[in-house]
């Protein structure tokens, strides 16, 4: 059997690794568009505190994953699913790669809101390790001047908090526009979300709640925030959450909602497809998109396929836990 896994995420570097070791046969083949093996996207947000993070970030090399016989084409884009002739269409290659079975872990991007996607140009995200490079690359022209970056941040979700925190202990000067009255209002109770405005203000990061930022604009250099009033930085990073990459599945016909559909056995609306991790919807409406439920996801998958289990996936109980530095939430989070 040729399976083809697109994305080398956790979803789909656990479920390879897990199969090759119930399945020796098989014909196994990982396609990603990442260059530098796989690594810890958590870790990104403790990008700019950990100066070797180019380097520890990295979970495992791809030629550790040839070494167990799983082929690995990275560097390149899966451009098309042909559900017909069951193959998908890489960039810069005119073949395309055929699948008996094809599982769909290309997890998510950055949420742009839509006011804000004619200002792309003008702001950062952090959602993958290109990103963190894009912001270690500009913040390292400042320090390389003796100077400290003055950031905006838009968004105090989970990310928008863990990087405002991160980039203020490493020294620069951050402002977080947040839109409601509290911090990570889905994920914390109020008491918490007034426990982490303390700590964030406390190691010097300016917080601004209620701020309902209209546009982005670049003068003299800067770049501006416009909320009722209007504020400059040099660099701009927009954290307003993520959105799965549905495109390839939705144009090969698949069922689309917030993610893909899938059922209990993240099975899609074609029975030779599946998908894992922050692009799978399961029936309940949810999406599963953290570490440890898409990792169990995934070993479930592959014991599935092996035929080594026959009932549905059920989520594991999970919590998360906001990487600021400092803070401990008092009471669960909200996942
Ligand atoms: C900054 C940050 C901090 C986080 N912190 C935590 C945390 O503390 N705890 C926690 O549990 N979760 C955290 N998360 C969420 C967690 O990282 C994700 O839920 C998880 O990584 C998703 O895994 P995945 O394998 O589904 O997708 P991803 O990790 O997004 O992997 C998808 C892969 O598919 C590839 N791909 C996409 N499209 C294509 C294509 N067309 N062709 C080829 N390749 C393609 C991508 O390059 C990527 O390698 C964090 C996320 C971010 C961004």
């Amino acid at each position: 059997m040729q399976i083809v896994i697109i994305g080398s995420g956790v979803a789909g570097v656990s479920f390879v690794e897990k199969y090759r070791t119930l399945s020796a046969d098989d014909e196994i083949t990982l396609v990603t568009r990442e260059r530098d093996g796989y690594y810890s996207r958590p870790l990104l947000s403790r990008g700019f505190t950990k100066t070797d993070i180019e380097q520890s970030i990295i979970l495992k090399p791809f030629d550790k994953l040839r070494e167990n016989n799983i082929n690995v084409l990275c560097g390149v884009d899966v451009t098309a699913i042909n559900r017909t002739d069951k193959s998908i269409a890489i960039s810069g290659s005119q073949k395309t790669l055929q699948y008996d079975k094809l599982i769909i872990a290309q997890g998510s991007a950055a949420f742009i809101p839509p006011p804000y996607r004619p200002f792309e140009k003008l702001f950062f995200c952090l959602n993958s390790l290109v990103d963190l490079k894009a912001l270690r690359q500009f913040r390292q022209d400042f320090l390389n001047r003796n100077q400290r970056p003055n950031w905006g941040i838009v968004g105090g979700g989970l990310i928008g908090c863990e990087v405002a925190s991160d980039l203020a202990v490493a020294g620069d000067n951050v402002t977080l526009f947040h839109a409601t009255d509290r911090l990570m209002e889905r994920q914390l109770v109020a008491e918490d979300s007034a426990l982490l405005l303390k700590v964030l203000q406390d190691s010097g990061v300016k917080v601004l709640l209620n701020q309902a930022v209209q546009e982005f604009i670049k003068e003299d250099g800067k770049v501006c925030v416009r909320t009722e009033v209007k504020a400059e930085f040099d660099g701009l990073i927009v954290a307003c959450g993520f959105k799965p990459r549905t495109e390839l599945a939705q144009l090969a016909g698949l069922e689309i909602g917030r993610g893909i559909k899938v059922n209990q056995q993240m099975q899609t609306s074609d029975e030779s497809i599946y998908a894992l991790g922050d692009i799978a919807e399961l029936p309940n409406g949810k999406l599963y998109a953290f570490i440890l439920p898409i990792r169990n996801q995934a070993l479930w998958l592959a014991e599935f396929m092996a035929g080594q289990k026959q009932d549905d996936w059920t989520p594991p109980a999970f919590t998360t836990k906001a990487k600021v530095h400092g803070f401990e939430a008092v009471h669960p989070y909200n996942v």
